[in-house]
Formats: C-alpha cells, structure tokens, sequence
C-alpha cells in the first residue's frame, strides 16, 4: 500500500468525505457509516457501512477497469479510505433502469417490478436544496455543466456498466434494478468517480425479488449492513 498523508477536508457529504494529499492529484474518499435518504431527510449512523462499502466499491471499480472503464480509483489505502484521482465532477447524476423502482414509479405511475426493455437512462442535478430534480441534456448544455461529448460519453459508459453489472449480478443470483453514477474529468478524460455500491443502485434476489440495497433502509425492512454483506459475499468479496 502506498504510504501518503491524509491533509485537508475537502468537503464532507452525506456518506464520504473527502480529503487532500501530498499529490496534487489525488484525493483519498473516506467511506462513512452514516446513511441517508430522501435527500438528507432521514439520516442514521449504520455500524461497518463505511467499511462494507469501502471494500465493496474497490471491488466493483477494479471489476469495470479491468472490462474497459476508466474509473478514478486508484486503490485501497485501509478498511475505510480509498486513494483516488482528483476529479473535477459533472454535477449531475446518470440513472439507467432495467426495472421499474423508486422515483420513476411515482412520476409516470408504474408498478414496482415492470421491466424496461430496452434499460431506461435519466439525468438529475446533483442539488439537495432542489432534491435532485430530473433534467435533460439540453439543461446540461444550456448551464454549460458538460459538454455534448461529454454527455454522449457519459451515456455510452453508463450502459457500458449496465452490460458489465447486469451479468456479474446475475450470475450471483441477483437482479440489478437500477444504478447511479457521477462523472469528472481528469487531465482531458472523463472517468467514472464516486461509488458503485449498494447505497447507489437497488438490487434484489432473483428467486425471491427479495430487496437488498438501500431501500432496506428508505423502507425500514432492517438489517441493512448485513445485506450489503450477503450482496458483497455472493460476489465473492472477501
Ligand atoms: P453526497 O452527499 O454529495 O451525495 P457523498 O457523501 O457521497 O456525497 O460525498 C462524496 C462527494 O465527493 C460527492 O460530492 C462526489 O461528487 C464527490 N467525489 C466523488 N469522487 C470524487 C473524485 N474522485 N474527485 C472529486 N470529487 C469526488
Ligand atoms: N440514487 C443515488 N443517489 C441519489 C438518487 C438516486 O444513489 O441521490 C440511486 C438510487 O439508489 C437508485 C437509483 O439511483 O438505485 C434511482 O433512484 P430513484 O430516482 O429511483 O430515486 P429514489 O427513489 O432512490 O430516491
């Protein structure tokens, strides 16, 4: 493991925070246990979620670099901390959807578990203030949050993963439902930052469509942690 010095916060979010280093280029995410939803409405502190996710999201990111996707991780410095590149991020957030959950269900009034064939793909501005609303890329363009290449490059990399996850998933016995990603540019690339765990997408068993992301917490079903684990074991995340 590299040897470098945490330095300044840089800023703290609902779940990470985020940290200078002697390399002007690189930044260390530090995975919290606290958890959140509903835009920061409910809030609870989830003992070995940071490390649970920390572990997990190292995992995910090694699996998508090794199929093609640069992402901005770098590697794990401890059970908590995670050394990655310095992203200037988009500040928005990709949504792809291969079944029908959470917020598309109430907006256009589907039922819960509805394929999407072919995946559905939706942007959202990152602003709790305005709880995330959706947008489209002419808002992107129009606030000059990204550019057109960037959005294409954003949409064909967040399918790329779709491809990628869906099979790894499956072949564990899982379905993934839908994800989040978030987008930066690093010295002229776009590289997918952030986390890919499962406080960011839904994922349920394939027998029995049993939930085991974060709407065991969003739905008050328990044993959140411990899901996050069985998901990870099923993996093979050791
Ligand atoms: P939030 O409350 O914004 O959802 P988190 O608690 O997940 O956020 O904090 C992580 C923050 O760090 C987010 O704002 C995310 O966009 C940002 N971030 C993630 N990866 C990087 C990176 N490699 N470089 C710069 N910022 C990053
Ligand atoms: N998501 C996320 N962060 C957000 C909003 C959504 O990680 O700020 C993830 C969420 O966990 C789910 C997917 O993106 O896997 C789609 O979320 P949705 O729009 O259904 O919103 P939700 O009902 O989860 O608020």
């Amino acid at each position: 493991m590299t040897k470098i010095e945490k330095g300044d916060l840089v800023n703290s979010g609902k779940a990470k925070s985020l940290y200078k280093t002697s390399d002007p280029d690189l930044y260390i995410l530090h995975y919290r246990d606290d958890t959140s939803a509903f835009d920061g409405e409910k809030k609870e502190s989830l003992e070995g979620k940071g490390k649970t996710n920390n572990k997990f999201n190292a995992f995910i990111m090694q699996e998508l670099e090794k199929q093609g996707v640069a992402t901005h991780f770098n590697e794990l410095l401890s059970e908590t901390d995670s050394l990655v590149k310095k992203l200037k991020m988009i500040p928005v957030e990709c949504v792809v959807r291969n079944i029908a959950a959470g917020s598309i269900c109430k907006r256009l009034g589907l039922k819960e578990g509805l394929e999407l064939n072919p995946p559905t793909f939706e942007f959202f501005y990152k602003d709790d203030d305005l709880h995330d609303p959706m947008i489209n890329d002419f808002h992107i363009i129009s606030f000059k949050w990204a550019t057109e290449n960037e959005i294409t490059q954003m949409k064909e990399k967040t399918f790329q993963v779709n491809e990628i996850l869906k099979r790894l998933f499956a072949n564990a016995g899982m379905i993934l439902v839908d994800y989040k990603l978030e987008f930066g540019s690093y010295k002229g690339d776009l590289l997918l930052g952030d986390e890919f765990t499962p406080d960011g997408c839904r994922v349920w068993d394939s027998e029995t469509r049993e939930k085991l992301d974060k709407d065991r917490f969003r739905q008050d079903l328990g044993d959140v942690v411990e899901s996050y684990k069985l998901i990870a074991e099923r993996l093979g995340i050791t």
